[in-house]
C-alpha cells in the first residue's frame, strides 16, 4: 500500500493552497483530483493581485506548479472511498490503488449530482443512504440498489457484498461509465447493471419499493445513492465527520470533529469564492502539519 503524510482530496484553489503549505513545510504531500470546474477560460476579476484579470485555467495552472515546486505530488486520480485505518490514520481508495495517510484534507468542492427522485428526501435515513460503510450493516441479507452510472456506484455496490448478495446497480437511465475492471468484478459478484431510471420511492414505514420511469414498481429495502463521483459529503459521511446540509462542519482552523481530518473551500460552504478557498486551504494545511508533527513526536 502507498503511504503519505498528508493526503489532499481536490486540486482546486483550496486543495492546491493546502498542498503549498504542507509540502513547503517538508511534509510528504499527495493531492488527488482533476481539473476543477474553474480551470476554464473564465476571467477571474476579483482575486487579489491580478489587476488585469486572470483566467481560471492560468490561476489553477500557476497554483499547481507552485505546489509541485515545493515537492507536492499531484495526480489526476478519482477517490472512490476513504475509511479509518487500523490504528492511526486513514486509507484512501482510488481506481488504481490504496493509500495510507496520516492526515487528510477534504477540498473536493461541491459536486453532488442529484438523482432526480421526487420524494428521495422522505426516505433518507429510512432506506435511502449515501454511505455503505455507515449504513450497509442495516441491510444484511436485504434487497439493495446502488444508484449511479460510474465507478463510484460500482465500488459502493461491491462494498455492499459484505452485507447482502441481492444487489443491483441502476444507472438512472444514463449510459454506464463503469470501467472494464469494475465491470468484471460486478459480473463475478452477479451484480447486474440496469439502465433504468427510478422516479419515486414507496413504503409506509420506510423504503419498500421504487417506481421506474417505465411505470414498473420494483421491491427494494435499501437505496445507496452514488451518482457521478464520490463527493466531499460522501467522504465526510464515511469518516463520521459532522455535516450540515450539503456541507462539512469545520472550525476556525479547518479542523473537523475527527482528529486528522480537515476540510477547506466550497465543501465547507461559507463564501464560495477562490480567495476564501485559498485562505481555508492554507489553514487546513497548517492544521494538518501540526497533526502530523504531533504524531511524529509520539513516534507514530
Ligand atoms: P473546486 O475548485 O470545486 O475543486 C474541487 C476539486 O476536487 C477538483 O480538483 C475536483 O477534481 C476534486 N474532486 C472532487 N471530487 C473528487 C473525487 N471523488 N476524487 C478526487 N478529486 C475530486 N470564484 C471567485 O472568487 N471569482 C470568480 O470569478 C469565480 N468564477 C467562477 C466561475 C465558474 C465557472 C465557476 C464554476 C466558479 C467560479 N468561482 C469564482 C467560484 C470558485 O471557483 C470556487 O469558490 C472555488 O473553485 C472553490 O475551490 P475549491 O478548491 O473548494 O473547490
Amino acid at each position: 500500500m502507498d503511504k503519505t503524510q498528508c493526503l489532499i482530496i481536490g486540486t482546486g484553489p483550496a486543495g492546491l493552497s493546502a498542498a503549498i503549505y504542507t509540502a513547503r513545510a517538508g511534509m510528504d504531500t499527495l493531492a488527488l483530483g482533476c481539473e476543477p470546474k474553474v480551470a476554464g477560460d473564465y476571467d477571474i476579476d476579483n482575486y487579489f493581485g491580478f489587476p488585469e484579470t486572470i483566467t481560471g485555467k492560468e490561476l489553477i495552472d500557476r497554483g499547481l506548479r507552485q505546489a509541485q515546486r515545493f515537492g507536492a505530488k499531484i495526480e489526476c486520480e478519482r477517490v472512490l472511498d476513504i475509511h479509518h485505518g487500523d490504528g492511526d490514520g486513514f486509507v484512501v481508495k482510488t481506481i488504481r490503488r490504496e493509500i495510507k495517510a496520516k492526515a487528510v484534507v477534504i477540498a473536493a468542492g461541491v459536486a453532488r449530482i442529484r438523482p432526480g427522485i421526487d420524494n428521495l428526501a422522505d426516505y433518507e435515513g429510512k432506506g435511502a443512504s449515501y454511505c455503505v460503510s455507515c449504513d450497509g450493516f442495516f441491510f444484511r441479507n436485504k434487497k439493495v440498489i446502488a444508484l449511479g452510472e460510474g465507478n463510484y456506484a460500482a465500488n459502493q455496490a461491491l462494498a455492499l457484498t459484505n452485507f447482502t448478495s441481492d444487489i443491483a446497480i441502476y444507472t438512472q437511465g444514463k449510459a454506464s461509465a463503469i470501467n472494464g475492471d469494475f465491470t468484471a468484478q460486478l459480473e463475478e459478484a452477479s451484480i447486474p447493471i440496469i439502465n433504468q431510471k427510478i422516479v419515486s420511492l414507496k413504503g409506509e414505514n420506510g423504503l419498500e419499493a421504487a417506481v421506474l420511469e417505465n411505470g414498473e414498481t420494483i421491491p427494494v429495502d435499501g437505496l445507496f445513492v452514488a451518482m457521478g463521483e464520490a463527493s466531499a459529503l460522501d467522504f465526510a459521511k464515511s469518516l463520521g465527520v459532522t455535516t450540515k446540509g450539503a456541507f462539512i462542519e469545520a472550525d476556525y482552523e479547518q479542523k473537523t470533529n475527527i482528529p486528522g481530518v480537515f476540510a477547506a473551500g466550497d465543501c465547507v460552504g461559507r463564501f464560495l469564492q477562490i480567495s476564501v478557498a485559498v485562505g481555508e486551504g492554507a489553514k487546513a494545511g497548517r492544521a494538518a502539519i501540526s497533526h502530523v508533527k504531533k504524531g511524529m513526536k509520539k513516534g507514530e
